[in-house]
Order: structure tokens, then sequence, then C-alpha cells
């Protein structure tokens, strides 16, 4: 139960947060920034993976986008330093982004060309117009079609750019070939979602993307960041765990969980400097991995491998590589590996008002300030710096 003074501390937190999370962009912007416009594309590459119960190729071409909307409002989410791969918020123009797709499809090896699936990533957003001009992105898929045979195309896009009229006309020029829209959801706690990622939708609107799909034949995959910043392993286990729940009611394609890295210019580099984050462990995955066994669920769960975040700071071992391999390719449990029994749900139920006061004084030793707590609860109501407030419970 969040009381009006929560609200507000709430508030203020996304504040703190957002303000970081910009002045992690500006250095970006001030140490990184690449030439501006290209016709280029970042990479591609051929993952194989076991889709649909059977092994499948998917060829996915990153392209160089303007840069994630969301980061260049708000600082983005924490733990992500896609910004630094991208133009940084300078306008490209919608040839470029044609050149890149023609680009990235010329001069393909058999395998490549032979892919199932062709995924097409910008480090954004591609249905949010201020990335990507809609025509423009038809434009691609028309070119893309002409240039590959794949039988599914993968965009990655935000759930509150999703509408029916963008769908509808996808799924139109897409014509015999299948539309994937891969979204991040992140937490299915709104409070993790907002303060721990700073990601800004509602529950509500991720559904309504999953229903519009659902009413043009198009299928979803969700992504779900896996330890996200200010959990402990077992609140970050009960997290992981309660969105598989969440998101199994849905019927979606598939789960992706992302685990989280360190990467350059965010808030979970400035925290791990800290001391204040670490990277999950191969004994966290290995609980991890144990759990999802043990849930029933009937949406195929996917682990992404790491290696696409750029710039990482402390990379992911071989072992660990080795663990997401066995799950994503169906190969059985490494040894040792055993079944072990929920023991993260007795210490991983979160509790909002330890969360936010965490969250603080996290960020305090990040910014060098000196309080270390500014939100104080006294007969189960919050109250501000030791300012004794007649709270009124909300519903929130
Ligand atoms: S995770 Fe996606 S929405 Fe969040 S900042 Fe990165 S690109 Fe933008």
């Amino acid at each position: 139960m969040i009381t009006n003074i929560g609200v507000f501390e709430i508030l203020r937190t996304r504040d703190r947060i957002r303000k970081i999370m910009k002045n992690c962009r500006k250095n970006s912007a001030e140490q990184k920034r690449l030439p501006v416009a290209s016709d280029a594309p970042l990479f591609r590459e051929l993952r194989i993976a076991h889709f649909d119960q059977k092994p499948r190729a998917r060829l996915t071409v990153f392209l160089r986008g303007k840069g994630c909307s969301w980061a260049e409002k708000t600082g983005g989410c924490t733990f992500c330093g896609f910004w630094s791969a991208t133009n940084m918020g300078g306008v490209m123009a919608s040839e470029d982004f044609l050149e890149q797709i023609r680009n990235g499809l010329s001069n393909l090896s058999v395998r490549e060309a032979e892919a199932w699936e062709l995924a097409i990533y910008n480090d954004g957003s591609l249905l949010d117009e201020s990335e990507l001009p809609f025509h423009t992105l038809i434009e691609m898929i028309q070119i893309a079609k002409s240039l590959h045979g794949f039988r599914r195309l993968v965009l990655e896009c935000k759930a509150s750019d999703v509408s029916d009229s963008k769908v509808s006309r996808l799924v139109k020029h897409l014509g015999e070939r299948e539309l994937l829209l891969a979204m991040g959801y992140e937490s299915s706690n709104p409070l993790v979602r907002d303060l721990c990622i700073n990601k800004g939708f509602t529950e509500g609107a991720f559904n309504r993307a999953i229903e519009i799909l659902r009413s043009h034949n198009a299928i979803a995959t969700a992504l779900v960041i896996v330890k996200p910043p200010f959990l402990t392993d077992d609140e970050a286990l009960v997290e992981v765990v309660s969105s598989i729940q969440q998101l199994d009611k849905l019927g979606l394609h598939r789960i992706d969980l992302e685990i989280t890295t360190i990467q350059e210019f965010t808030l979970v580099e400035l925290l791990w400097k800290k001391g204040l984050f670490q990277a999950p462990s191969r004994v966290f995955l290995e609980r991890m991995l144990s759990a999802i066994v043990q849930l029933a669920h009937r949406t195929t769960v996917f682990v992404s491998p790491t290696k696409y975040s750029p710039e990482l700071l402390d990379k992911p071992t071989d072992e660990v590589h080795d663990l997401i391999d066995c799950l994503n390719l169906g190969k059985g449990l490494p040894e040792p590996f055993y079944i072990r029994p929920p023991d993260y749900l007795a210490n991983g139920s979160l509790n909002d008002v330890e969360l936010i006061r965490r969250i603080n004084e996290y960020l305090n030793i990040v910014e060098g300030v000196k309080s270390t707590s500014s939100l104080f609860r006294i007969n189960g109501h919050f109250v501000a710096d030791q300012v004794s407030l007649d709270v009124k419970v909300s519903n929130s």
C-alpha cells in the first residue's frame, strides 16, 4: 500500500534516476559520438536457436539508428547502453536507412540467405516515428522482401508505439510472411519497472499491444530483464518467475530473458563502480534456470546471449554463455546442476518502502550525497524526513 507521501517519494526518486541517466547519455555523446548519418548497418549476424520446437536460423541486421526516443526524453532504461551505438539524437535521412537495409542484405552466405527469420533492430523502437518515419519502414520491408526469402519478420519496438493502423499496414505489406514484434516488458512489478528500470508504460498498454497483434494474426515476444539494479538475488529471482507467470497468461510467442550486463554510460555502470551492483553470477543463473524448469508455463522461454551489449565492462564468462546455450538449444542442463528447491521465495518478496529507501540510499552514494535516508515509516505510514505528516492512504 502506497500513501500520498509514498507517491511523492516515487516521483522524487524517478526524477533523480532520470537526471542521472540523462547525464550518462550526455557523457556518452561527448565521448563516443559516431559520425552522423551512415548508409551501412552496424553489423549483421546469423544465430541458430530453437524456435517453435525446431532449430531455426535468424538473420539479424543491426541498423545504426537515430537513437531511442525514450532515452533521449528521459535518459532511458538504467541498464541500456545502446544509445552509445546510435547517432545519439542526430537525425538520419530515410535514404540512409534504405541503404543500410540494401547493404545489410547484400553478399549473403548460403546459410544467411536461407535464414527462416529476418530481424531488424535499431537500438530503439522501429515503430516510433521520431526515430524512423513509418513510410521508410514500409519501404525497408519491401527492399528486404526483394532481397531475402525470410518467412517471419521480427521488429523491435516499444509496446506504447504499437497501433492498429501500423500493425494492419505491416501485415498487409508482409503478405504471406509473419510479423513478430519484440517488445520490452522488463518486469511484472510496476515499481521495479518504473524505478529500477525507468521504463514508462503500464501493464494496460502492453496488453493492448498484444491484443492489436492478435487481431491481425501477428505475434509477440516480450523481453524481461534478469536482475535489474537495486534488487537482491532472491528478489530478482522472484521478479523473473512472477514476470514469466504473468506473461504466460497472454499467449505470447516467446519470452526472452535479457541478462543485465555492465554497459558503459548507464546507471548500472555507476552502481557497479561503487560496488552496489553485480551482474548475475553463474550460481544465480543456475538457480534461475532451475526455477524456470520447475515452473509450469506453456510459453517458450529463451535467454538472450549477452554478447550483443555494446562496451561490456564486466564480461560474462564462457561458463555463463555455455549455460545459456544449454537452455536455448535444448541440450539439457549441464553438470554440476541440481534441481534446487525454490529457496529464494523465503527472502525474495519485495517491500516497496524498503525498495524506495534502498534506491535513494544507493543514489546518494552514486551522487556523493551525505544523507542516507529521506523516507521513514511510522505506524505503517510514510513520512518524509522526520516531519510528521497526516498521510492519506491512496489506492496507488
Ligand atoms: S532498453 Fe529499449 S527503450 Fe530502454 S533505453 Fe534501451 S533502446 Fe530505449
